[in-house]
């Protein structure tokens, strides 16, 4: 049945991707994640549907979507896989930047490559002292004869040891807070930028996640985005959607694990009858589809209201904050349905439930959501 919010075009990205995600991601991911491989193959066949390009325009090759259609698609590329949504969301979310406060020749340089799928990009705002509080970020850029130096070491930067550009926030030394951030492009293989460690994560394997290491690398003045000063205000310029996008994602993950565990209660016979003839069983699946209807609707209302309004703090907040608490009680639940088979590989329970945690961690902590949340609902009209 059709979903009475989504529109034809919106209806079409959900069959088309489902497809997809059945034909080029269910088959591998388990193999990915064993293997804690970054699958670059399947950049081209994305971009071929346009979702390397969802936040670019058409006048720079793009495919930009609206919010709400780039929820759509990511819940349902989740359905297979969450570290294929990972890494995608923030190579569109670098070329959202790129496209909202470039110049027209950065726009010119890297957009098509990045539509088109040959160039990846990644977001480095974090450091290992500067997660929920990044405007303490420590990583220095001096600004002398037309050139930028950059030096400090950035953390958690997810993609940051395949992509070809990664966005950096950095601030003028001397200065303190937000005030003296900017934004750069640094495009790999620049002397002085080095790949550091590697995460070795709980899950999210198939999405690299690495330290970006600058020792005085040399960068053109104009690699700047924006006006100086203004880099942290542009690194969360796309917190909304980046919200919303990790609230779709953890949907989609949690929709495929209320399905496994419905199909294996019809099959798994206890006490000579299936086990989903127990109350028991059957409470436990009502509960679920409850909550993943319930935490996709915040998030389509979320992305709605971003496309009619361009700001949606609260509903975002609101929208991440449930839909990834639901999805962890979601998967555990069906896990507890499969009984021991849900505990091992067999099922990709197991993978669903390492990947997801994360999702209650990144673009702002469960903790973060709840202040954001709360500080609307205190201030003053
Ligand atoms: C797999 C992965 C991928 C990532 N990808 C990227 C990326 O591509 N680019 C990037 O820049 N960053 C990335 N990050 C970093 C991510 O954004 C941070 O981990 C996140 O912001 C939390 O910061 P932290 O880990 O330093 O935790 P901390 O900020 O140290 O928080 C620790 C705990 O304290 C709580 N806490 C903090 N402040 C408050 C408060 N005021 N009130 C109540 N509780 C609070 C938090 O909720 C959390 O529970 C990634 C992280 C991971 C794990």
């Amino acid at each position: 049945m059709q979903n009475v919010l989504l529109n034809d075009e919106q209806t079409e990205i959900q069959r088309t991707l489902a497809r997809f995600a059945k034909e080029r991601i269910v088959p591998f991911a388990a193999q990915w994640d064993e293997e804690e491989r970054f699958p670059r193959e399947l950049m081209t066949p994305l971009a071929d549907l346009g979702l390397t390009a969802i936040t670019i325009p058409e006048e720079w090759q793009g495919a930009k979507l609206s919010r709400l259609s780039a929820a759509v698609a990511y819940e349902t590329l989740a359905t297979a896989d969450l570290s294929t949504v990972v890494w995608l969301a923030v190579h569109n979310m670098a070329a959202g930047i790129i496209t909202q406060f470039g110049s027209e020749t950065q726009k010119q340089k890297y957009l098509p490559d990045m539509a088109n799928g040959a160039t990846l990009g990644a977001f480095s705002l974090s450091e290992a002292h500067a997660g929920s509080d990044p405007a303490s970020l420590r990583t220095t850029a001096k600004l002398a004869n037309g050139s930028y130096t950059l030096s400090g070491t950035k953390a958690w930067v997810t993609s940051g040891n395949v992509a070809d550009v990664v966005i950096v926030m950095a601030r003028e030394p001397g200065t303190t807070g937000s005030k003296g951030i900017s934004s750069f492009i640094v495009e790999s293989g620049t002397p002085g930028f080095t790949v550091g460690k590697i995460e070795r994560k709980m899950g999210l394997h198939a999405s690299p996640t690495a330290e970006l290491i600058f020792d005085n690398c040399v960068i053109a003045e104009e690699q700047r985005i924006g006006p100086e000063g203004a880099g942290l205000k542009i690194a969360l310029s796309a917190l909304d959607s980046g919200r919303i996008n990790v609230a779709a994602a953890a949907a989609g993950t949690a929709k495929t694990s209320l399905e496994i565990a419905t199909a294996y209660a019809k099959e798994r016979q206890q006490f000579g009858k299936p086990i989903a003839e127990f109350q028991g069983v059957q409470f436990m699946l009502a509960d679920m589809a409850v909550q993943i209807e319930a935490a996709e609707l915040l998030t389509f209302q979320a992305a709605a209201t971003l496309d009619a309004y361009g700001s949606a703090t609260r509903e975002a907040a609101m929208a991440k904050l449930f839909s990834t608490g639901m999805a962890q009680r979601v998967v555990s639940d069906a896990i507890q349905i499969l009984g021991g088979a849900g505990y091992v590989k067999d099922w990709p329970l197991e993978r669903f439930m390492r990947d997801l945690k994360v999702t209650e961690i990144f673009e702002g902590s469960s903790q973060i959501q709840r202040i954001v949340i709360a500080r609307s609902l205190l201030k003053n009209k």
